[in-house]
């Protein structure tokens, strides 16, 4: 016989683990979460699991309301060519590569303009490393981008490319984010994160930037007036001491700064990734499985409450349908339409790369929220609220035509905008980008011409 009293709602929640009980009482009282609690709510499952949800929930509520807002935006990665070789980065391609692109200038503009005139605010530009490149090039490409369209937002250059950008232009990273700031980047992606954790990091990526440069590049670019997202990529080696951890240290910078607009939890995309691929890092997981996905949502909300408001879900990284479930899970924003998604779509996602702002506006409804359309900052556009006299924008119309746009697959493969034709490294001389063979590996001379160190050999190794 069934018991029906006990199978009340209340009842059923009264069954919780007296432990995450208390974890979720604490977030709930507003009081902040250490890291063992933050990690031991990444082991929760089943009802533990949906009462973290229904907590983030809350809190989302209490930070951020009903509306769920995303925003109309275009990736640039003006090139594939890098000197790294980040062990999940199924992106880059060296510079002999047959796949290795180039955008120069021209069509940098021509793409944002082209975006601007469908409704886009934002041009997000991030790209590889290209070797011996000028340090005035990221300067360059926001005094272009500001001529041609002085209010597009430029949301552009990631820790790891600010880092770059002064290495090349030898001087330092404060120096840098200034003269970014004075040629018209407005913000920058809190990206070349991963997990914060520098032992982590060069098991998954030797040679990547430092925890110490990273929190440097953002808190210099938060005290320069240049606010930046947060991110952190998670589905791989990570334990959950690492990422509550990274949570952790995201909430003091922001503490100490209030700097970041947002938090975006990135899961691994496997397929593609060279470490996945070649089965070189020990203990690698094929990304995360989609009750992690939904429950980072969470505790992010759990851990960031309430200094960084806004948690976003990917639909890149995990479709529409995972995103839904994630703005039940602590989660009020979808992102950008982006138009040109390279980097997941190299690595093999298949959710698209492009989706317009109609389609967005759909999952928000089909999710019980109300849509609005924002600022990279957050400023709030337009808030909608009739889903059947949904207006049809002109990027809705234009994506009904998504060649247009041209896809990363025929980038890669064209002619036009091939690395070795279009590219012109700091010095002018091409044939100064030496390259040489060890065994079946491809040996490329990076930006700096310096004796090999082992990070330097590492980054300087392709695949042959
Ligand atoms: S993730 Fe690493 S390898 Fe890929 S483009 Fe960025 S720095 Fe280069």
């Amino acid at each position: 016989m069934v018991d029906r009293e006990a199978g009340t709602a209340e009842r059923l929640l009264g069954r919780l683990d007296a432990g995450v009980a208390r974890t979720l009482d604490r977030a709930l009282d507003e009081r902040e979460l250490g890291g063992e609690e933050g990690a031991a709510l990444f082991e929760v499952h089943g009802t533990e699991l949906l009462a973290l949800c229904l907590a983030a929930d809350e809190l989302r509520r209490r930070a951020v309301g009903e509306v769920v807002t995303y925003v109309v935006n275009r990736n640039i990665n003006f090139t594939n060519v890098c000197t790294k070789r980040c062990g999940f980065c199924a992106f880059s391609r060296g510079h002999l590569e047959e796949e290795a692109y180039f955008l120069p200038l021209e069509e940098l503009v021509r793409r944002a303009r082209e975006a601007w005139e469908l409704g886009a605010t934002e041009v997000c530009i991030q790209a590889g490393l290209p070797p011996r490149m000028d340090g005035s090039f990221y300067l360059d490409i926001c005094r272009a981008l500001k001529a041609e369209l002085p209010e597009m937002h430029i949301h552009g250059f990631s820790p790891e490319e600010v880092r770059y950008g002064a290495s090349r232009s030898r001087c330092s990273i404060e120096d840098y984010l200034a003269r970014l700031k004075e040629a018209g980047v407005d913000s920058l992606p809190g990206t070349s994160a991963e997990i914060l954790d520098d032992e982590l990091r060069r098991r998954i990526a030797p040679g990547r930037i430092s925890v110490a440069d990273w929190r440097r590049v953002i808190v210099g670019a938060h005290r320069l007036g240049i606010p930046t997202t947060s991110t952190m990529m998670y589905g791989h080696v990570e334990t959950g001491r690492q990422r509550a951890a990274h949570l952790a240290l995201l909430r003091e910078i922001q503490k100490e700064t209030g700097g970041i607009t947002e938090f975006v939890p990135l899961s691994l995309v496997h397929g593609e990734a060279p470490m996945y691929r070649t089965h070189t890092v020990p203990g690698l997981r094929p990304g995360a499985t989609g009750e992690e996905v939904v429950k980072v949502h969470a505790v992010a909300r759990l851990m960031l409450y309430p200094y960084i408001r806004n948690v976003q879900v990917s639909w890149v990284k995990e479709g529409s349908k995972l995103a839904e479930w994630c703005l039940s899970a602590g989660a009020n924003d979808l992102g950008g339409t982006l138009i040109n998604e390279s980097i997941s779509t190299s690595a093999g996602a298949t959710n698209g790369q492009l989706v317009p702002p109609r389609e967005l506006r759909r999952w928000i409804y089909d999710a019980g929220r109300v849509p609005a359309e924002r600022t990279t900052t957050y400023g709030i556009r337009r808030v909608f609220s009739d889903p059947a006299n949904d207006p049809l924008e002109p990027l809705d119309e234009a994506a009904e035509h998504p060649e247009r746009f041209g896809s990363y697959f025929e980038l890669i493969h064209m002619d036009r905008f091939r690395f070795q034709d279009t590219y012109r490294p700091a010095d002018g001389g091409r044939d100064r980008l030496e390259v040489g063979r060890v065994g079946g590996w491809r040996l490329e001379v990076g930006s700096n011409l310096q004796p090999p160190t082992s990070n330097l050999e590492h980054r300087s190794v392709a695949r042959g």
